[in-house]
């Protein structure tokens, strides 16, 4: 089959053919639905070697959804044609962290060579793919896995820095989201899902703020200059609750720290590489910083029940598989409205 890879540090992804993958004890075969094209595949393409965590060769993809179509040894819990999510990070699946369904803090990450499919291991950029075990697929019941895929990282991750942060975020509170892409535009939507708090999405780009605006943002606000100072003033000077920045450029955190209130959350998801200098007087009292990494088996499930619910639901833009390399360049350009899916069965 043909298979959208990652062959070599700071090289563009190249097609090549490799063999469908059969499942042993334990495995299952996935077709794949939907492969979500993630932010995070153009970092991983970009990192120099001595700073890329993953070796490649390795099929793209790591947000995946699709019908199972084999199952190996032993696999009682699903059968031909069940239509699934893959979990994406794949811990040991014994430790602490591991049963507790968190994975994406397995404490083993350090041994285990690879840190997913499409993340070390085949990802979902091909017509089929391998899961290593049935623990990381959960039902989709009434949900296209076309349209779900994106749930599995773009849904769970923001998800999950969301979730962290819920006690703040009652009647009368502001959560600011910035970077309302992939990611933040869902930031919005489980926001708007969970909380009674005021949303003010940032970003640098007009139409994404126009998208944030449909997607339940209350208010908007465009990055640079003046930006702290608006949101400042749109909170009476008291500032807001919870920043969950989907970006994390060096601009991003500064806007944290000065529209932060004391006692709030800075929530760092966006790998742009950014620092913050911390100090005594760098962040209002008592304000946490933390960054988040994805999120967990168990709260995927509560991600697609709330999309089974209605109350999120991302755009997607659907390509063919020989059409990849076109949506991985529309989203380095921005021009991507929603999320881009791979769809290698159309
Ligand atoms: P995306 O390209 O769809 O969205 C990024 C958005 O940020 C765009 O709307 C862009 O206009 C905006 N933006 C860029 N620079 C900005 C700036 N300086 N100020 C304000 N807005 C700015 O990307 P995505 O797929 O949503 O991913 C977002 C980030 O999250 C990426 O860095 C990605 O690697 C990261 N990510 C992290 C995790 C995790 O577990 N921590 C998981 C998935 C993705
Ligand atoms: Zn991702
Ligand atoms: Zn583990």
């Amino acid at each position: 089959m043909k298979a959208y890879r990652f062959v070599a540090y700071q090289e563009p992804p190249r097609f090549e053919d490799v063999a469908v993958p059969e499942p042993g004890p334990g495995q299952v075969l996935v077709k794949i639905g939907g492969a979500g094209v993630c932010h995070s595949d153009l970092h991983v393409l970009e990192w120099p070697a001595e700073q890329n965590p993953l070796r490649p060769p390795f099929t793209l993809g790591h947000e995946n959804a699709g019908w199972v179509e084999r199952v190996g040894p032993g696999v009682e819990a699903f059968r031909h044609g069940d239509p699934v999510a893959v979990y994406g990070s794949w811990g040991c699946g014994a430790c602490r962290t591991c049963r507790q369904g968190m994975e994406n803090y397995c404490e083993r990450q350090a041994e285990i060579p690879a840190m997913g499919g499409g993340l070390g291991l085949d990802g979902g950029m091909a017509e089929y793919m391998l899961v290593p075990s049935s623990r990381l697929l959960v039902p989709l019941r009434s949900l296209d896995p076309r349209d779900a895929a994106p749930l599995t990282d773009a849904g769970l991750t923001p998800y999950h820095a969301v979730k962290r942060s819920l006690g703040l975020l009652g009647p009368g509170a502001t959560a600011a989201v910035v970077g309302v892409g992939g990611l933040g535009q869902m930031g919005v939507q489980i926001l708007r899902a969970l909380t009674a708090a005021r949303i003010i999405a940032v970003d640098k780009d007009e139409e994404k703020l126009r998208l944030a605006k449909e997607m339940g943002a209350d208010g908007v606000v465009r990055a640079g200059e003046g930006a702290a100072e608006e949101i400042r003033q749109a909170t009476r000077g008291r500032g807001v609750e919870v920043v969950v920045d989907f970006v994390g450029a060096d601009a991003t955190l500064a806007l944290a720290a000065k529209i932060a209130r004391p006692q709030g959350h800075v929530t760092l998801v966006g790998l742009a590489g950014g620092t913050f200098p911390f100090g005594f007087f760098a962040l209002p009292y008592e304000c946490s910083l933390a960054s988040t990494y994805w999120g967990s088996i168990t709260e995927l499930m509560e991600v697609i029940a709330l999309a089974e619910q209605g109350r999120i639901d991302l755009h997607v833009e659907r390509f063919p598989l020989d059409r990849a390399p076109d949506a991985y360049q529309r989203l380095r350009a921005g021009t991507v409205r929603g999320r881009a899916v791979i769809v290698p069965h159309g």
